[in-house]
């Protein structure tokens, strides 16, 4: 394969100080600007690339330095638009070098005659949006002027070098590369004295083979990074096979999955594997040397709560141990200060064995920085270096650093995208930015993008806008900008997802942390190729929602709104329920529903594990009932909380929120009890509510032999449940006694009418129905009973009940109801906390280990719980999202 060679057919300014006229201008001639104006072609636009560099590549057309690889497989790290472009191009390895990529790059770039409309050697020295002509106006480096509809970065996220911060680089006598900068002829290493700065992915990848070269090589080390062996070689038998065996559906599963590559969801969680288990998929993935698979394959609490990560974490620095010899040595290259996958790790071959070379010396800059770079060389607070070759490899000004400081980008008003940016980064999906109309970004802040496989994310981002494009000229629309409303749910949505994850917990490029004063926050969106990937869609079914469209003649069409209200693993779960096309609940008989119910639970996390379980049976109001205690792990005699459960008073059991009871009494530290009340239709009311009280009372007295604190217990319950206990505190007031010392309703029923605003607005599309609330209802009590304060709890006397924690859930038709009983509450003078989770449905605080944004409300229970029984709160220093070790 020949050598990419400049084009000599690439595209020229016009001549004589005109400007040219394109629909679309493009920055960047890497792998998404190759794609974007082949695409742009084919749909009919005229288009013009502007490049700084004198040939295709972008990313790979820079970084040249040793060593220099993907870290995505090549298989998957491939345009996959055209299958007989997959077919015409052979991968020689698994992860292909620099070299071999550009030639990819330059293969595509002259398989479809791209040259021609790419202009090389060109920087964009400004862009502003002209109002009056509604198009953008370009300036560039040679002077030359472009003029277009459209305006659209693929710039990509690694692009900008940052400056090294040291001082006194200017004054090195010897030779200073950077590994984003190298240069294009061959650079002679042998024999010298090197230095490398900077331990990310370029320095780890060239470090071995410049360890080769040099006589000596000084690796300057500030954060030690996680690194993976590569095992490169030819692209492994069982991917391959994979690929050939039905090349579209393999495609199509990295287009839906998480990360951009085909691995399936995990489901097993760490601790329900046993240590072998563990180490076996450890060393699995270790033996793989796949960055995707040991991020994504171990265990599906690996990458969202730190007791899972940790596990990782530790396996890795065994492995980095036993590979350097020097104990300091490998202590020094072992990383503490981040989760592993928080930061970007790394794929190597052979850098920690690099240490155990005579000629290689590591320098730990913790514990002595850098003072100054000097004319022979690199003077530490404790020592001086001298050296031949300073090597930078200090990475990038990520994600913003190519779109905003290269060039002034000026939008709607006369606002530039720096002022607009100052404190980090909005977009509209990482698509686009409010206030800049017809402005594009492929893999922008705010896309997922380098948390993906690349090749994937730009692909789908490239057919999004330029389908879009189509569509606005097929309707007549001349300009498409995001509104102020779609770009703030998109934050919010992202700082959700960001939550989620521990991408938040290191110190990173990916949250800005690497370039001194840039703003902070998680860039990349978190929440995954497949779902960004549906969002995008769904903003089109819905109408372009979050997007206003203009045209001639005054023609307007916005359909604002956010896209995503709902916390993203709530979206993810109503998403499959709503896949699985269920019949409704109540269409299925009180027995059917039950048996249904019994049947999900089956399939769902067990939940962790706890002190002791223990089943039992307790007198009822006028029959034996079963229950079901949690203990926790720790002495007791604990505080005790009688719980009852959900279902409308005709689903569930004693165990039926076992993941729930198991989650509190943890993290409360108390003991539950979960009681088997009986049910209607077969027993209607007031039987539920007698069984509650009647169970409260033999629990209060018999609390000593159940291993709790003598005294007041406390009251807890999801939906019905929660309506029972609100129900038992009114009674223990009333009939002198039990003590109870608090109430925990979370989700509660709390009154008979159902014309309250969420009641209407989630009728439908939640789980819980509006329907199926009726049906409950019907079954459980007469129209004639309903307004009995013994089933609607808001119509009694509030006066003199114990503290309460109220929980509500946004989409949730009892939302309303829920707050209106914490409101009169609080009007009755009873101490009430509520708790209105956001973005959350009717079940997701129960849903343990599934909805895992609702385990800060879990702690918020489990604090008011503990207050209750006047107990001191815990120590929660640790992120919300995470769940404490046992
Ligand atoms: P990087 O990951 O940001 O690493 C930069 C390194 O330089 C870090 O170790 C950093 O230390 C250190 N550093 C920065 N400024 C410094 C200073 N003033 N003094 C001392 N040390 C300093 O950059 P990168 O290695 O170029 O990689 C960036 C990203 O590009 C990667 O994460 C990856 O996504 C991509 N990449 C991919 C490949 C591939 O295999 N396909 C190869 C290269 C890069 P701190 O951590 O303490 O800031």
């Amino acid at each position: 394969m020949p050598d990419v060679m400049v084009a000599a057919s690439s595209s020229k300014a016009p001549s004589g100080g005109t400007t040219q006229q394109v629909d679309v201008a493009v920055v960047g001639a890497g792998f998404a600007g190759l794609y974007l104006l082949h695409r742009l072609r084919k749909a009919g636009f005229t288009a013009v690339v502007l490049e700084e560099a004198d040939d295709v590549g972008g990313t790979w057309y820079w970084n040249r330095y040793p060593g220099a690889r993907c870290d995505i497989q090549t298989i998957d790290y491939s345009y996959t638009f055209d299958p007989e472009l997959e077919s015409a191009w052979q991968w020689s390895e698994k992860y292909a070098t620099q070299p071999e990529i550009l030639r990819y790059l330059g293969f595509v770039a002259d398989r479809y005659d791209l040259r021609r409309d790419i202009r090389f050697g060109t920087k964009i020295t400004a862009a502003t949006w002209d109002e009056a002509a509604q198009r953008w106006r370009l300036t560039t480096s040679g002077g030359a002027t472009v003029s277009s509809r459209y305006y659209i970065m693929a710039t990509g996220c690694l692009s900008a070098p940052k400056p090294p911060e040291i001082d006194g680089v200017k004054d090195f006598a010897g030779e200073v590369y950077f590994t984003g900068r190298w240069p294009h002829r061959e650079v002679q290493l042998a024999g010298k004295r090197v230095a490398v700065i900077g331990t990310g992915s370029s320095g780890i990848q060239s470090i071995p083979l410049i360890a080769e070269q040099a006589a000596h090589l000084t690796v300057f080390q500030r954060t030690p990074n996680f690194a993976l062996p590569a095992h490169n070689g030819p692209a492994p038998a069982d991917r391959l096979g994979l690929l050939e065996a039905d090349r579209a559906g393999y495609r199509e599963q990295a287009r839906w999955s998480l990360a951009g590559v085909p691995w399936p969801q995990q489901t097993a969680v760490s601790w329900q594997l046993s240590d072998a288990e563990r180490r076996e998929r450890f060393e699995q993935a270790w033996a793989a040397g796949d960055l995707v698979y040991i991020l994504t394959q171990l265990w599906a609490d690996q990458a969202v709560d730190l007791d899972g990560n940790a596990i990782v974490a530790d396996l890795i620095r065994e492995k980095i141990r036993a590979t350097v010899e020097d104990p300091e040595t490998a202590d020094a290259l072992s990383p503490h200060d981040h989760p592993f996958g928080a930061k970007r790790p790394c794929l190597d071959t052979n850098y920690y064995a690099t240490f155990n070379r005579p000629n290689v010396t590591l320098v730990n800059l913790r514990q002595e920085p850098i003072k100054a770079i000097t004319a022979s060389g690199i003077k530490t607070d404790k020592r001086t270096f001298d050296v031949d070759v300073i090597v930078f490899a200090t990475g990038f000004d990520a994600m913003t650093g190519a779109i905003m400081a290269v060039h002034p980008i000026t939008g709607r008003g006369g606002k530039s995208l720096s002022e607009v940016w100052a404190n980090g980064p909005q977009t509209y999906l990482g698509l686009t930015v409010a206030g800049f109309p017809n402005l594009f970004m492929i893999t922008g802040p705010g896309s997922p993008s380098v948390l993906s496989n690349m090749a994937v994310s730009i692909e789908q981002h490239v057919d999004w806008v330029v389908d879009r494009l189509v569509a606005a000229k097929a309707s007549g629309f001349t300009t498409m900008e995001a509104t102020e409303t779609a770009q703030a749910g998109w934050a919010q949505h992202m700082a959700d997802c960001a939550t989620l994850t521990l991408h938040r917990l290191a110190n990173t490029w990916y949250t800005g942390a690497n370039v001194p004063g840039k703003a902070q926050g998680v860039m990349p969106y978190t929440g995954g190729v497949g779902p960004y990937r549906s969002i995008c869609n769904e903003v089109v079914s819905r109408g372009m929602l979050g997007f206003r469209l203009t045209g001639p003649d005054g023609a307007e069409q916005c359909n604002d709104g956010e896209v995503v209200r709902l916390q993203p693993d709530v979206r993810l779960v109503l998403n499959m329920l709503a896949e699985m096309q269920l019949p409704p609940l109540e269409s299925f008989g009180a027995q059917g529903a039950r048996n249904f119910l019994a049947e999900f639970n089956a399939a769902r996390p067990a939940g962790r594990p706890v002190g002791e379980v223990v089943d039992g049976t307790l007198p009822g109001a006028d029959a034996p009932l079963p229950y079901r205690l949690y203990r926790p792990a720790t002495p007791g005699p604990h505080p005790i909380v009688v719980y009852f459960h959900g279902g409308g008073w005709v689903l569930g059991d004693e165990q039926s929120d076992e993941p729930f009871c198991r989650d509190l009494c943890r993290r409360s530290g108390m003991i539950f009890v979960s009681v088997g009340y009986r049910h209607a239709p077969d027993h209607r009311f007031p039987t539920a509510v007698e069984d509650a009280y009647a169970a409260t009372r033999w629990i209060a007295a018999h609390a000593a032999e159940l291993g709790g604190t003598p005294g007041a217990v406390m009251v807890a319950g999801w939906s019905a449940g929660a309506n029972l206990a609100a129900v038992t505190c009114q009674l223990a007031r009333d009939r002198g006694g039990p003590p109870i010392s608090g109430q925990l309703l979370v989700c509660p029923v709390t009154d008979c009418t159902f014309d309250r605003p969420s009641y209407v607005d989630n009728a439908t599309g939640y789980f819980l129905t509006r329907s199926l609330m009726y049906w409950f209802w019907d079954l459980y009590c007469s129209p004639a009973d309903r307004t009995d304060p013994r089933v609607s709890p808001l119509r009694g006397k509030l006066e003199g009940l114990p503290p309460a924690l109220v929980a509500t859930c946004e989409f949730d038709p009892l939302r309303d109801e829920g707050v209106a009983y914490a409101e009169a509450l609080a009007a009755a003078g009873v101490p009430v906390e509520q708790l209105k989770a956001r973005g959350h449905f009717h079940s997701s605080l129960t849903m343990v280990d599934v909805v895992i944004t609702g385990v800060s409300g879990r702690v918020q229970m489990a604090e008011a719980l503990r207050r209750f029984a006047g107990l001191p709160g815990q120590d929660h220093q640790r992120a919300p999202h995470e769940i404490a070790a046992e």
